[in-house]
C-alpha cells in the first residue's frame, strides 16, 4: 500500500486475498479508529459493517464495496450465522474482507463467534482491537473508567442476553459488593429491572449515574442522575439508545473534566467533586 501511513520500524501488515480482517470502529468519532484500522480501511475490497459504524468512516475505503450488516429502521437484524457465513463466502471468492464492528469487536460484540466460525471454515484472520463504548463514550463524557478515590475494580455488564432479557446469569448482588463502578451496555429497555437489582443488592439510592447517549458522536448527550431517579429522569428525557450507562461515584468526576464544556468555555462545575480535600495527585 502506497498511502499507508508509514512509520520507521513498523511494517503495516497487508490484507491478502481471501483474508477476513475484524475491526473494532471506535465508538463513533472517526478519530477514534486505530491505525491498524485506517490501514485495513485502505485495502479492503469489501467492509462488512454493523449499525453502529459511523459510516462517515467508510469515506477512507472508497474503493470498497461496502454491505450493512445491521438492524436499522425497524428491519430484523441479519442473522449472526448468515453474516459469518456471508464472511466465508467473500474469503472464499478472493476478497480482502474487512468486518468492521462498533467500539471493539470482542466486547458485547459478538466478534468471538463470528471469528471462531472464520477458523472453523479455514479462513484466516486478523483482529484488530477498538476503542469501547464503555471505556471511550465515558472518557468523552468527563467520567474515568477508574479513578484510584472510587474503583479498583469496573465490571462491564449487558443489559440484554441473547433473549433479550436482562440477563439472569448475572448475579447483580454480587456485582454490587465487588464492584464500585458499574458501566452497562444495552441497558436501555431494562433500566428499570437493573436499577432495581442494583439497589436490592444494597447500592444507595443517591448512587450517581451517568447515562451517555451517542457517545463520541455529534449528538452525545449526558443525563446525570442517582440509581434511584434513573429510571423517571430517562423516560422523562426521551434519550434514545445506543447508551452507556455507569454507575459509581467515578460519574461525579464529570463536574471537574467535561473536557467538552470547559472546550465550549464553561467553568468547571467543581474542581473536587469526590471532596478529597488535597492536591490531586498528592499520594
Ligand atoms: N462492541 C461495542 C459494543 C456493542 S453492544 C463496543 O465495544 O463499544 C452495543 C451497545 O454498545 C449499545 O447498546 C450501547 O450500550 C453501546 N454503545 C456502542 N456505541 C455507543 C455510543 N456511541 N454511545 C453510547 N453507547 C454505545
Amino acid at each position: 500500500m502506497t498511502d499507508s501511513p508509514t512509520l520507521p520500524a513498523f511494517d503495516w501488515p497487508v490484507l491478502e486475498p481471501g483474508w477476513v480482517w475484524l475491526c473494532g470502529a471506535g465508538p463513533g468519532d472517526p478519530g477514534l479508529l486505530t491505525l491498524h484500522g485506517l490501514n485495513a480501511l485502505r485495502q479492503a475490497d469489501v467492509i462488512v459493517y454493523d449499525a453502529l459504524v459511523e459510516t462517515a468512516i467508510l469515506d477512507w475505503a472508497p474503493q470498497a464495496e461496502a454491505i450493512y450488516a445491521g438492524k436499522r429502521g425497524g428491519k430484523p437484524s441479519a442473522k449472526q450465522r448468515d453474516i459469518s457465513l456471508h464472511l466465508v463466502e467473500l474469503s472464499r471468492a478472493g476478497k480482502r474482507v474487512l468486518r468492521l464492528k462498533g467500539g471493539d469487536p470482542f466486547v458485547f460484540g459478538r466478534g468471538g463467534e463470528e471469528a471462531q466460525t472464520l477458523v472453523q471454515k479455514g479462513v484466516p484472520i486478523r483482529i484488530i482491537p477498538g476503542i469501547s463504548a464503555g471505556i471511550g463514550g465515558l472518557a468523552y463524557a468527563g467520567i474515568p473508567v477508574t479513578h484510584r478515590d472510587v474503583n479498583q475494580a469496573v465490571t462491564f455488564v449487558t443489559g440484554h442476553d441473547q433473549t433479550g432479557e436482562t440477563p439472569t446469569s448475572l448475579d447483580w448482588a454480587a456485582i454490587s459488593k465487588g464492584s464500585q463502578v458499574i458501566v452497562i451496555y444495552m441497558g436501555m429497555k431494562h433500566i428499570e429491572r437493573i436499577a432495581g437489582a442494583l439497589l436490592d443488592a444494597g447500592r444507595p439510592a443517591a448512587e450517581p449515574v451517568a447515562v451517555v447517549t451517542s457517545a463520541t458522536t455529534k449528538a452525545q448527550q449526558v443525563l446525570e442522575t442517582t440509581l434511584g431517579t434513573v429510571v423517571e429522569d430517562l423516560a422523562q428525557s426521551g434519550l434514545e439508545p445506543p447508551a452507556i450507562i455507569c454507575v459509581g461515584r467515578s460519574t461525579l468526576m464529570r463536574q471537574v473534566l467535561d473536557w467538552q464544556a470547559l472546550a465550549a468555555g464553561e467553568a468547571p462545575r467543581d474542581l473536587d467533586p469526590l471532596g478529597r480535600g488535597r492536591p490531586a495527585e498528592s499520594a
